[in-house]
């Protein structure tokens, strides 16, 4: 199944109970604008490299577009426009003024130099530099990006527009970012793994986590979890998995990556075991915070756990979500468990026009403040209406762009 076919099957599922007309649906799930640009750039070795990169900025009903840049070999704009489209309804679910964009390139970052990637990314910000900006669309890190690359967007941005650091977020803070930002993500998960559980009358000492993915989410996730005194037992990154049934040292494994280019490669405090049997493992909770598709209808039936906190975007394929419906597994959809990262992209992008630094106290105390409300609507919907958490929070989202998109006006 491909990124985009799953993401329409989950607004129609959305839409059907909303008796959305088809023009509707059309009108919401077209994208507004898709760019993509060859990229050429000179490799360090004098050969030439190109590739594509891509931009697609899906719906401006609310607000500015707004979402991530990718950098990972199997980019392609299927799966761009999918992430576009999951940007709308989050950007609205979450109610900050901004619609849904999403770009990505077709490269591997940790096969070219930190020199070769600077100009990777400056080519791109030369492709689609007149169609975005802070009014228009505001890219930020995914996958394979970071605040350095955000930083040489900034940069190679305002050599054509002049002064404008609110034309990207995700910065480093030196370099008019937010403190909190590249927490936020993470600190999101923590903070509705907790909700989840105190809604469902669950103890955080009493509950086994497996988490898929060590990169900026999974690590922050990890972090808050464990203060706020969860059993992670399970932890993997790209070079596998690390299992501990009572329990890995977090602050071990945090130091063991950035001692190791940020990589679990060659830990030995626990088992080894692969991502596909992390998944499998007989836990509470499990959170899937690296790639898409890693649940499907062949593995579902073998998964234990309970309750899924989706960090990355879009882990669970919907044959495998009407599994766990069937089951009564509870599943915290991405659109709203990965939601802390562009709420504090808003706040950066606030503070930027402002020229008013903002303190770390204040940005986490926003953040949890927008994902509580959030959380609440999204619950709320998903009891009146008898409908599973995801579906509730698409009702909520396309509820605010369909109705946006009437009060501005068609004609
Ligand atoms: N890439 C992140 C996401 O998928 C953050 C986007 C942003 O901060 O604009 O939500």
């Amino acid at each position: 199944m491909r990124a985009i076919d799953a993401t329409r099957l989950y607004f129609d599922r959305a839409a059907d109970r909303m008796d959305l007309s088809e023009n509707m649906r059309q009108l919401l799930l077209t994208a507004k604008r898709e760019v993509s640009v060859q990229i050429a750039i000179e490799l360090d070795n004098g050969e030439i490299a190109t590739m594509i990169g891509y931009r697609v900025q899906h719906d401006d009903a609310r607000g500015p577009m707004k979402g991530g840049l990718r950098y990972h070999p199997e980019v392609d704009l299927s799966e761009v426009r999918s992430l576009a489209s999951l940007m709308t309804w989050k950007t609205a679910l979450v109610d900050i003024p901004f619609g849904g964009a999403k770009g990505g390139i077709a490269v591997d970052p940790a096969k070219v130099s930190v020199r070769e990637l600077e100009r990777i990314t400056r080519k791109f910000v030369d492709g689609i530099h007149d169609v975005i900006g802070p009014d228009i669309d505001i890219p930020a890190p995914d996958m394979g990006t970071n605040a350095e690359v955000m930083a040489w967007i900034m940069n190679q941005y305002q050599k054509y527009h002049g002064f404008n650091p609110a034309c990207v977020t995700g910065k480093p803070v030196e370099l008019y970012g937010i403190p909190g930002r590249e927490e936020a993500t993470g600190r999101g998960v923590g903070n509705f793994a907790v909700k989840l559980l105190s809604r469902l009358g669950r103890k955080p000492a009493q509950t086994r986590v497996a988490l898929q993915g060590f990169g900026n989410v999974g690590c922050h996730a990890a972090k808050f979890l464990s203060e706020a005194d969860f059993r992670l037992v399970a932890v993997s990154d790209i070079s596998g998995g690390y299992y501990r049934p009572d329990g890995v040292d977090v602050s071990k494994m945090l130091q063991y990556t950035r001692e190791h280019q940020f990589s679990l490669h060659g830990y030995t405090e626990a088992e080894r075991i692969s991502n596909e049997d992390l998944l499998e493992l007989d836990v509470e909770l499990l959170i899937p915070a690296a790639l898409g598709g890693v649940i499907t209808a062949e593995n579902a039936s073998r998964v234990k756990a309970p309750l899924i906190i989706e960090a990355a975007n879009q882990p669970v394929w919907p044959d495998a979500d009407r599994v766990f419906e069937d089951r009564g597994t509870v599943v915290l959809p991405d659109i709203l468990a990965n939601s802390g990262g562009v709420t504090v992209s808003y706040f950066e992008w606030v503070q930027n026009r402002q020229h008013y630094q903002w303190g770390l106290n204040r940005v986490r105390q926003e953040l949890d403040r927008v994902l509580s409300d959030s959380f609440e609507r999204v619950w709320t919907i998903s009891a009146e209406r008898k409908v599973s958490l995801r579906t509730a929070a698409y009702i909520l989202g396309i509820g605010r762009v369909g109705r946006a998109t009437i009060l501005g006006g068609i004609t």
